[in-house]
């Protein structure tokens, strides 16, 4: 395994494997990470992870300077799964000085995460398309985890024409059906135990849809009020989206509809989702 901070040796080391499979990340690695390592390992034969807490898809009153940072412990367990090569650059190496340019992609950016985050997606279409262009790879991967993040990448991917196909792996949950990430590191103990209501939150608007309800209203309203049951959260929002265009909806159609939420326990914001009628 070969970490590399500079473009140009990054560069490199790519032109030595003629397949490879990117999978961006910010660090802090749990399994969700790893899965799409091994994913892109299988298909690629060869995987290469990024770890850059990417300065420009966090908002002023965000947690970038807190975001939690490990290379050691993300190293051990890149080199375990048997990544070829982790790319783990500096904020100038990536925007240097008078780096001046980003990629806007459109409509999809302006609700749920883009809606309450400025910017956001601007930070993260920006880093990615340059990650796309360094790797020049032809299948790159994500996490059903951050859903809107996976269609802003496979939006502009089509787009800018890009000879990319946008690969999307299944949420990894803890046993109690907590979706893994690297900011349920914040919790509390009683937070931790709080966080639950989420998966909950969406197995009450899994269930109401397998009962045959279709109103998207009344599908929020079942999530909303499983929220509410938690007294130490805040609902930011909920949201019952078509799966492409992200717009709310009426009525479920019959290619389904994503589900999907924020809310915050303490400090900590929490987001998760699950695909109905997939
Ligand atoms: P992050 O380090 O949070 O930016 O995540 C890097 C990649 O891992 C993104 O594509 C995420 O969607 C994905 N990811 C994060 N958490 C999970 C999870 N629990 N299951 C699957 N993928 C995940």
């Amino acid at each position: 395994m070969q970490v590399i901070e500079t473009i140009a040796a990054f560069r490199a080391a790519r032109g030595r494997c003629p397949q490879l499979g990117p999978v961006p990340t910010m660090g802090f690695l749990h399994e969700g990470h790893l899965s799409l390592v091994r994913r892109a390992k299988q298909e690629c034969g060869a995987v290469a992870v990024s770890i850059f807490v990417n300065p420009t898809q966090f908002g002023a009153n965000e947690d970038f300077a807190s975001y939690p940072r490990n290379m050691e412990r993300d190293l051990s367990l890149l080199r375990d799964a048997q990544t070829d090569l982790v790319f783990t650059p500096t904020p100038t190496i990536v925007y240097p000085p008078g780096h001046d340019t980003g990629v806007e992609v459109g409509s999809v950016t302006g609700v749920l995460e883009g809606a309450v985050r400025p910017g956001h997606f601007r930070g993260v279409a920006t880093v990615v398309c340059k990650l796309v262009y360094i790797v020049q790879p032809t299948r790159a991967y994500f996490g059903q985890k951050d859903a809107q993040q996976a269609v802003v990448i496979t939006k502009m991917a089509h787009d800018l024409d890009m000879p990319l196909e946008v690969v999307v792996c299944p949420t990894v949950r803890e046993a109690d059906g907590l979706a893994m990430s690297s900011r349920n590191s914040y919790l509390k103990p009683d937070e931790r135990r709080a966080a639950t209501v989420l998966r909950r939150a969406l197995a009450a608007a899994e269930a109401r849809f397998a009962a045959g309800e279709r109103s998207a209203e009344a599908l929020r309203q079942a999530m909303r009020e499983t929220l509410t049951t938690e007294p130490m959260g805040v609902v930011e929002y909920v949201s019952i989206a078509d799966r492409q265009s992200l717009k709310e909806l009426e009525q479920v159609p019959t290619d389904g509809a994503l589900a999907s939420m924020a809310f915050r326990i303490g400090k900590t914001r929490l987001i998760d989702n699950v695909i109905l009628g997939a």
